[in-house]
C-alpha cells in the first residue's frame, strides 16, 4: 500500500520508529524541553514574531479550527470567509454555530480568487476579520497570499489562516504577510500521526485572547497560554506525536524549508507534466504544491473506477473527490515521504488503466 493522499501521508523511518516506543510520563522538565524547543522551531519556520505564542491541541485540525475561531472572535466582529470548497465552508459553518456575524465570500467553482471578488468588501467597514484555508484542499486551488494580505492591511482587519495542507508544500510566513493566526497539523506535510494541531498567535491575537471568554473548557487558550510558556500543555497531550514533531522539526531545519518546499513544487510540476502527456487535465486556477486534482474526460474513464483499479491493482491510494465530483476527478498529494519514482510508478499505472479501453 502507498499513500498518494493528502493526509495521512507516508511517513518517515524516524517517525515510525519514535511512533512505536513506550510513551513516557510528560509532566516534568525533560518533555517541556521538548514543547519549547519543537514552540521555536515552529516559529522560525513560519517566521512569526519572537513574542508570538505556538498553542499544542491535541485535537485534529477541524479541532484547531474551532479553537481558533472561539477563542479570538466574537459577536461584536463581522468576519469574511472564504468559501470555495468544503473547507471554507466548515469555517462559515463554526461562525455560525457560534453565532459569529460573517459574510462568505463564494468562490464559483472552477474560478479562482480575485482582486475583483475581493473588491466588493472593500467598502464594508464592519469587516474585522478574514478567515481563509489558504489551499482549499478539497478543490486545490491556493489562494493568492499578497491578495489577501494587501486587503487585510488596506482594511485593518485581521488576518487567520488555515494552512494546514499549505505548510511545508508552499511559502508560510506571517511577518511577510501580515498574518495574525496560523492553524498546521500533525498529518499533512509534517507527515505524522493524526492528533496533534498547533496554532500560532501573534500580539494581536492573544491581546484578543485575553478579552474574549468562551464557553468551552478543553480549548480554552488562555489556559494553553499560562502552561505554554513552561513547556506544557492544561491536559495530557499527544505526547507521543510531539516527540515525532521534534525529531521531524529537526530534520526540516537541517534540510532546509526553501529546499523541502523546491522539492514538493518539482514532483508536483512533474506529475502534472505526466497527466497532461496522458491527455488528462488539471484546474486552471493557482494550485497548491501539495496536491493535483485530475480530471478525467467523461469519454475517457470514471475516476472512480481509476481509483478503484489503482487500490486493486497497485495498492496505490489517491484522494477521492466528494459529491458531483466523484466521476469526474481524484486528487493526488506530492506531500509525505515520496520519491520522484514512486510518482512516475502511478503515471504509468494510470496510463495503464485509461489504455486498456483503447
Ligand atoms: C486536512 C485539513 C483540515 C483538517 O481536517 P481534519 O479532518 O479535522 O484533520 C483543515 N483544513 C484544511 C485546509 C485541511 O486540508
Amino acid at each position: 500500500m502507498k499513500l498518494f493522499t493528502v493526509g495521512p501521508v507516508e511517513m518517515n523511518e524516524e517517525t515510525k520508529r519514535i511512533g512505536g516506543c513506550q510513551v513516557p510520563y510528560f509532566r516534568n522538565e525533560e518533555f517541556s524541553e521538548v514543547v519549547l524547543h519543537s514552540t521555536q522551531l515552529i516559529k522560525n519556520l513560519v517566521n512569526a514574531s519572537n513574542n508570538s505564542q505556538v498553542l499544542m491541541l491535541t485535537a485534529s485540525g477541524t479541532g484547531a479550527m474551532e479553537a481558533m475561531v472561539i477563542n479570538t472572535l466574537s459577536e461584536a466582529d463581522t468576519v469574511l470567509v472564504v468559501k470555495g470548497g468544503t473547507f471554507g465552508a466548515r469555517f462559515s459553518q463554526l461562525c455560525e454555530l457560534h453565532s459569529i456575524p460573517h459574510i462568505d465570500v463564494e468562490i464559483p467553482a472552477g474560478e479562482k480568487l480575485t482582486r475583483d471578488i475581493l473588491d466588493k468588501y472593500s467598502a464594508n467597514k464592519e469587516i474585522t476579520a478574514l478567515l481563509v484555508n489558504i489551499h482549499e484542499t478539497s478543490t486545490g486551488q491556493l489562494y493568492d497570499k499578497s491578495l489577501l494580505s494587501s486587503f487585510c492591511r488596506e482594511k485593518g482587519c485581521l488576518f487567520i489562516v488555515d494552512a494546514i495542507s499549505s505548510f511545508l508544500a508552499d511559502e508560510v510566513d506571517m511577518k511577510k504577510y501580515g498574518i495574525d493566526g496560523l492553524i498546521v497539523s500533525s498529518q499533512k506535510a509534517l507527515a505524522l500521526e493524526p492528533g496533534l494541531s498547533m496554532v500560532v498567535l501573534e500580539q494581536s491575537l492573544l491581546d484578543r485572547v485575553n478579552k474574549i471568554n468562551p464557553k468551552t473548557m478543553y480549548f480554552d487558550f488562555s489556559d494553553y497560554i499560562t502552561n505554554a510558556n513552561r513547556g506544557q500543555t492544561p491536559f495530557t497531550p499527544a505526547v507521543q506525536i510531539i516527540y515525532e514533531l521534534e525529531q521531524r522539526l529537526e530534520s526540516i531545519e537541517a534540510e532546509g524549508i526553501d529546499n523541502i518546499i523546491l522539492d514538493t513544487a518539482r514532483k508536483a510540476e512533474f506529475f502534472r507534466k505526466g497527466i497532461k502527456e496522458l491527455g488528462l487535465s488539471y484546474p486552471t486556477f493557482p494550485l497548491s504544491n501539495a496536491e493535483t486534482p485530475v480530471i478525467f474526460d467523461s469519454k475517457v474513464r470514471s475516476a472512480k473506477s481509476v481509483y478503484n483499479e489503482l487500490l486493486l491493482r497497485y495498492g496505490y491510494v489517491v484522494n477521492p473527490s466528494g459529491g458531483d465530483l466523484a466521476d469526474k476527478q481524484f486528487r493526488v498529494a506530492h506531500i509525505g515521504n515520496l520519491r520522484m519514482e514512486d510518482i512516475q510508478e502511478l503515471l504509468l499505472a494510470i496510463k495503464s488503466i485509461i489504455e486498456e479501453d483503447k
